[in-house]
């Protein structure tokens, strides 16, 4: 992981394919609203090929979405 998230926070981040065999190999996803659980335990997984993608960006968000 070459970002740090803070635990319980909800950011939003971009992460990047990086499986040679995925048709999203080497795109770039926008994920609007992605919660970093303990700031440990958390990742952004590809739809298609089902591995963990590499996130390359975390912006907190502020305000914090109102998640019920
Ligand atoms: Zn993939």
């Amino acid at each position: 992981m070459s970002v740090t998230l803070q635990p319980a926070m909800y950011y939003e981040v971009t992460a990047r394919d990086n499986n040679e065999a995925c048709r999203n190999y080497k795109q770039t996803f926008d994920v609007p609203q992605f919660y970093s659980n303990d700031g440990v335990h958390y990742s952004v997984t590809c739809g298609v090929c089902g591995q963990q993608m590499e996130i390359l960006t975390a912006t907190l968000l502020d305000p914090q979405p109102e998640v019920s």
